[in-house]
C-alpha cells in the first residue's frame, strides 16, 4: 500500500530537501503537487484540502523559510500533518500507562488498542460492507483476546443473510480454539446477539465478539438493524471494517456507519495489498474516530496496531 504515494511524494519533498533557501513560492509549488498527489491516492478532497492549508501556513513561517535547513523543515511540517491527519494529534492517542504497569505483563498493543473496561462479558460489535474482512478480523482479535489477555471470548455471527457466514465464523472458531455461539436457524440478528450475551453471562465469558451482517453497498434495511443490535448490546467497541482498497467510497461508507450507527473506531484491512491507500488517510479525518487496527494478510496473526507515525514514516520514506 501507499507505494505510488509515497513515490509521488518522495519526489516533491526530495526537491525541496536539499535547497539552501526556500521561496514562498517554492512552498506554494510543492503544496501543489502534493495535492495532486493525495487525490490521486484517493484521499477525499475535504481533507487534501484542510491538509494542504494547514501545511502551506505552517511552512511559509519566516523561522522555516529563513532557517539553516528549510527543506528539512518543510518536510517534518509534512510529516506531522500527516500524522495529524492519521491520528487526530501528533503522537497518536495518549499512552499514559505507567512504565512499571506495562513491563508488569506482557505487552500487546492489538488489543490494547481496543478499548474494553467494561463490565464483563464485554461486547463488541463488528460492523461493516460485505467482504471487508469482518469475520476474519472477528477472530484475529478473538485469538488475541485469548492468546494474549487469557481472555475468555464468545464469537457469534449475526450474518442471518448468508449461512454460509455463520458457518465460516464457526470454522474460524475451531481454528483458533476460540468458542462460538452455537448456530440456530431461524432467528434474528437482535435474538442472536441477545442469545450470544445471555450465554456469555453464563458462560463466564470476559469478550462477546459481534460480527454482523454486511451488504454489498449500504442499504437502509442493513443500518437499522445494525443500529437495533448496537442499542440493544451497548458494545464497549464498535468496529468499523473497511478495506484498504476501498477508494473513494469510504467517505460514503465512513460517514454512514458513523452517522447511522456510530462507531467507535476503525479496522482498516488488506493493508498488505497494492491498494493506492489514500482511503485509509481519509476515514480518521472524516469520521473523527480512530484507525485502531490494521489487517496485514489472511491469516490469523496478521492483526496490527495502528500507529500512525509509523504510517506517515512509511509513505514519506
Ligand atoms: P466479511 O464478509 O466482511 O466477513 O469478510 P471476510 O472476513 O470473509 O473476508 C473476505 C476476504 O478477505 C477473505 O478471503 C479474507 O481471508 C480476506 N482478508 C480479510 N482480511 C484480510 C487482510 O488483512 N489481508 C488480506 N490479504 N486478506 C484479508
Amino acid at each position: 500500500m501507499f507505494e505510488g504515494l509515497s513515490g509521488r511524494l518522495g519526489d516533491v519533498l526530495e526537491k525541496l530537501r536539499g535547497k539552501g533557501s526556500i521561496s514562498e513560492d517554492d512552498v506554494k509549488e510543492a503544496m501543489r503537487e502534493v495535492r495532486v498527489a493525495l487525490l490521486e491516492a484517493d484521499v477525499a478532497l475535504p481533507v487534501v484540502k484542510d491538509f494542504v492549508a494547514k501545511v502551506r501556513a505552517r511552512a511559509v513561517g519566516q523561522e522555516v523559510l529563513k532557517s539553516v535547513t528549510p527543506g528539512q523543515m518543510v518536510i517534518k511540517i509534512v510529516h506531522d500533518a500527516l500524522v495529524e491527519m492519521l491520528a487526530g494529534e501528533v503522537g497518536g492517542a495518549a499512552d499514559d500507562e505507567d512504565e512499571d504497569e506495562r513491563s508488569a505483563r506482557k505487552r500487546d498493543r492489538v488489543t490494547e488498542a481496543l478499548d474494553l473496561n467494561t463490565t464483563p462479558p464485554v461486547p463488541i460489535l463488528m460492523v461493516g460492507l460485505q467482504g471487508s474482512g469482518k469475520t476474519t478480523t472477528s477472530a484475529k482479535i478473538g485469538l488475541r483476546l485469548k492468546t494474549m489477555q487469557r481472555k475468555k471470548v464468545l464469537m457469534a455471527s449475526l450474518d442471518v443473510q448468508r449461512p454460509a457466514a455463520q458457518h465460516q465464523l464457526a470454522v474460524l472458531g475451531e481454528q483458533t480454539g476460540v468458542d462460538t455461539l452455537p448456530i440456530i436457524m431461524g432467528q434474528k440478528p437482535v435474538q442472536i446477539a441477545k442469545r450470544a450475551l445471555d450465554e456469555g453471562r453464563k458462560g463466564g465469558y470476559d469478550v462477546v465478539i459481534l460480527d454482523t451482517a454486511g451488504r454489498l453497498a449500504i442499504d437502509e434495511e442493513l443500518m437499522e438493524e445494525v443500529a437495533e443490535v448496537r442499542k440493544i448490546t451497548n458494545p464497549a467497541e464498535t468496529l468499523l471494517v473497511t478495506d484498504a482498497m476501498i477508494g473513494q467510497d469510504a467517505v460514503v461508507v465512513a460517514t454512514e456507519f458513523n452517522e447511522k450507527v456510530g462507531i467507535s473506531g476503525i479496522v482498516l484491512t488488506r493493508v498488505d495489498g497494492d491498494s493506492r491507500g489514500g482511503a485509509a488517510l481519509s476515514m480518521r479525518a472524516i469520521t473523527g474516530r480512530p484507525i485502531k487496527l490494521m489487517g496485514t494478510g489472511e491469516k490469523m496473526d496478521a492483526l496490527e496496531e495502528f500507529q500512525a507515525d509509523r504510517v506517515a514514516g512509511r509513505i514519506l520514506g
